[in-house]
């Protein structure tokens, strides 16, 4: 029988093999099966900082995973975008005995990276192949972070498959896990590898165009090849629309074709910087030192708008992370060491319908775009990016020199007015919120913490509506996924999303 052991507690820096120890002594010899379940940090007290662990140990081996039930002829499946809910829904679909074809309208991740790099010297972008577009998504740049505000089923097996395609074991009880950019990459190989070997397949640098239909029920998908604009048609009528937060055109695309979908409201704000250290030191005190580099979360209200950290990245840069020609966008990123100089996070303003006039569906999304637009004209007109230190964005006034914080955006930067670029109650918002997170967090308001803006991708500015079958509500055989689609944020819960459907397609045909 398998035991369970909750609670238990280590000082920073000693041996996991103590739990392995505590096991032993229970059982009276080494168990057969022994895994952490989950491991949390309790820094509620400065000075008393410990782990907490919850561990299972039997002294017969780990029981077998019975296999997932197959279908003998499938259905063919396509898979419109490989991000986390396009690949985990691949995944799930070859499991579930589906050969699916993955397009994307990006390049595969070396490729991608590429092109990447060039933009961040060369500020040449690639519209189909970038920060948001490409082989893994928009999580392929990104800090990794794989923990989620969902109570979804399926976001265990999320964890178990990231684990199983590489990325570091921990991450299946680690209360916070991340991954890491410099691992994603590999983790993305072998999802591919494993794909391609059990009859699925890839199409890279191929967009999804137009479809046909008959009758309400989807027939084929019309299909360009972005590097050498050639059409083709895809007879198929089950497909995933796993398209991402900034496929906006292809949002246009759906929507004129008769796929119903809603506005839905959503955030902008700006990048924040610190030092890694001084965000240690308020989180951990003396502690910080022996601890991974810390985190935070900080939500404030401010002018009736509920103003948040997001998208945390600890010992992480501030990246390029626009998708569209002359537009200025900005996301977090970091290795799997979170070694880096400075922490940041999105410090996002919630957005209402009043803002930007609901006359139409699209309506929120021109406004994302009018804002990257305005950061564009501030920041240069060459993708670098304005920026301001604190005391000179709450005093009105252009920033003339760094304090401490250098910033890390790597397509360059300039000294601007971030008002220019966001909206005047997103400004007078942050403007308040600031100050009033740096009482619960002390530091966040320093004078010389660097305002990075915009970010405007922090969710999709529409849902495609589904029904109870998870199928489009106007178009049978589409099934709208994960973030784009609006039903997720952040990539466990897009990778679940994915699962999701696979089953349900699964369900459909078994
Ligand atoms: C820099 C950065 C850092 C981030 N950090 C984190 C983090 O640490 N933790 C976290 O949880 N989340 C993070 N996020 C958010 C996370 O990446 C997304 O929530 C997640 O990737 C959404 O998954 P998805 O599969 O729904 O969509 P996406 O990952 O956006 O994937 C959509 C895919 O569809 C493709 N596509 C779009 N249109 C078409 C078309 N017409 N034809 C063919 N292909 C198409 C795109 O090229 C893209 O590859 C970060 C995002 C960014 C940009």
């Amino acid at each position: 029988m398998i035991k369970r052991l909750d609670n238990v507690k280590l000082n920073i820096g000693e041996s996991e093999n103590k739990l392995l120890a505590i096991a032993r002594k229970k059982l009276g010899r080494y168990p057969k099966f022994f895994k952490i379940l989950k491991k949390s940090l309790d820094a509620r007290d400065k000075n008393n900082i410990f782990w907490v662990y919850s561990f299972a140990f039997s002294d017969e081996p780990a029981p077998a995973t019975p296999p997932l039930g197959k279908l003998e002829n499938p259905p063919l499946v396509a898979v419109i975008g490989s991000g986390p809910a396009g690949l985990f829904c691949a995944v799930r679909l070859i499991e579930r005995g589906f050969a699916p074809v993955v397009i994307e309208r990006g390049e595969s991740v070396d490729d991608r990276k590429k092109s990447v790099d060039g933009f961040f010297v060369d500020r040449v972008l690639n519209l189909n192949s970038n920060v948001q577009f490409g082989e893994g998504g928009a999580g392929t740049f990104s800090d990794g972070k794989l923990n989620t505000q969902t109570h979804d089923g399926f976001n265990r097996d999320v964890l178990e498959m990231f684990h199983r395609f590489g990325a570091p074991e921990e991450i299946e009880y680690l209360n916070k896990p991340h991954i890491g950019s410099d691992k994603l990459s590999g983790v993305l190989k072998n999802i591919r590898s494993f794909v391609c070997a059990n009859g699925g397949q890839y199409m890279f640098n191929t967009k999804f165009i137009g479809f046909t239909q008959k009758g309400g029920c989807l027939k084929s998908l019309i299909l360009e090849n972005t590097q050498t604009g050639a059409q083709s048609e895809l007879l198929c009528n089950c497909a995933v629309a796993a398209l991402g937060h900034s496929a906006r055109d292809t949002f246009e695309m759906l929507y004129k074709g008769g796929v119903e979908m809603q506005a839905r409201e959503f955030a902008v704000g700006v990048r924040i910087e610190h030092l890694a250290r001084k965000i240690g030191f308020a989180q951990y005190g003396n502690y910080c030192d022996k601890l991974p580099t810390a985190d935070y979360k900080l939500v404030s209200r401010a002018h009736e708008r509920t103003v948040f950290t997001f998208c945390m990245c600890p010992g992480g840069v501030v990246i390029p992370a626009a998708s569209e020609e002359g537009g200025v966008v900005t996301n977090g990123m970091s290795l799997y060491a979170r070694d880096g100089k400075n922490s940041n996070s999105a410090l996002m303003v919630q957005m209402k319908a009043g803002d930007f006039g609901a006359d139409d569906i699209f309506a929120g999304m021109r406004f994302q775009r009018e804002i990257e637009r305005r950061a564009y004209a501030v920041g240069g007109r060459n993708y670098s990016a304005p920026v301001q230190l604190f005391k000179d964005f709450a005093a009105d006034r252009i920033s003339d020199a760094y304090g401490e914080v250098l910033p890390t955006y790597a397509a360059g930067v300039k000294f601007a007015p971030l008002s220019e670029a966001l909206p005047p109650i997103a400004v007078s918002a942050l403007k308040a919120a600031i100050p009033d997170m740096g009482r619960r967090l002390k530091g966040f308001d320093c004078p010389d913490a660097v305002l990075t803006g915009v970010e405007t991708r922090f969710s999709s500015p529409v849902r495609i509506l589904r029904g109870e079958d998870l199928q489009s509500v106007s178009l049978s055989g589409l099934y709208p996924c994960g973030e784009g689609s609006g039903y997720s944020g952040g990539i466990t819960s897009s990778a679940a999303d994915g699962l999701k459907i696979a089953e349900k397609i699964y369900e459909r045909y078994k």
